[in-house]
């Protein structure tokens, strides 16, 4: 369980992106942060591998605060996935997955093993997978995205509008097989989006935020919806 306890972020500017939220994130289920643009999503996701710190309050996973251990650490147990992949251009659909893998010092054909079963899970045609991320189709390179993110075999994932920059056809297709992916594998998500339709869909939870970065409501999505 990922714990939120009246955690604020305010910028150095003086802007409050997070309002004082408390939430539970239960583990191995979906939980959707949506709102408009500016409420404070993408602040409160980046907070819990902290590539932004809080400013007060505690987060805590599985009941240790965040802040105890190091960052760097800390960040290995989370996979994180953004709107346009962020894959690296020199690199190709099989080293990008497999970067972390090396980093961790993980034999060749483990490495190769294990990037070639991620990128079937979420869905790739390997064919692809000596090709270029420039190559690719936006829907395939947020695929490689999501592979690349589960490689170190993470507990956490984070996904910050992964599917909003991609047809609606293939969006649909990519939230079918998020839904199967954690079905199969059981990951603790956090995922992010502006769409309300998408956090219904995909949420086992979703957090409601408004602008100014307070929690409206926090519920699964039938109780949202008797709403
Ligand atoms: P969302 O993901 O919901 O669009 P963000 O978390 O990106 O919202 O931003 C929340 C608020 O914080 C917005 O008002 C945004 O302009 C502001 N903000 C985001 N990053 C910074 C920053 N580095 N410095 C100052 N204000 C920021
Ligand atoms: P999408 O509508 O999903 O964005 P694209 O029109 O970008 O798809 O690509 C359609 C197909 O063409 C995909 O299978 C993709 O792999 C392939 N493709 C796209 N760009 C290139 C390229 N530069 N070289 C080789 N194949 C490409």
């Amino acid at each position: 369980m990922i714990e939120f306890k009246d955690v604020t972020k305010r910028y150095p500017d003086g802007t409050v992106a997070v309002d004082n939220l408390s939430l539970r994130i239960p583990s191995h289920q979906i939980t959707v942060f949506v709102g408009p643009s500016g409420c404070g999503k993408t602040t409160s996701l980046r907070m819990i591998n902290r590539t932004i710190e809080r400013s007060s309050g505690t987060i805590s996973i599985d009941d240790e605060d965040i802040n105890s251990q190091d960052a760097v650490q800390l960040r290995r147990g989370i996979g994180y996935v953004i709107q346009h992949a962020g894959l690296f251009p020199h690199k190709t659909v099989l080293d990008n997955v497999a970067t972390v893998p090396k980093l961790l010092g993980w034999d060749k054909a483990k490495t190769r093993s294990t990037a070639l079963e991620l990128l079937e899970r979420v869905g790739l045609d390997l064919k692809l997978a000596d090709r270029y991320p420039a190559q690719l189709s936006g829907g395939q390179q947020q695929r490689v995205g999501v592979a690349r993110a589960l490689a170190a075999d993470p507990k956490i994932l984070l996904m910050d509008e992964p599917f909003s920059a991609v047809d609606p056809i293939v969006r649909n297709q990519l939230q079918e097989e998020l839904l199967r992916l954690q079905r199969d594998i059981g990951k603790t998500m956090v995922f992010v989006t502006h769409d309300i339709d998408e956090a219904i869909k995909l949420g086992d939870n979703v957090a409601v935020l408004r602008v100014g970065g307070k929690l409206a409501q926090f519920a699964p999505p039938a109780e949202l919806l008797a709403n």
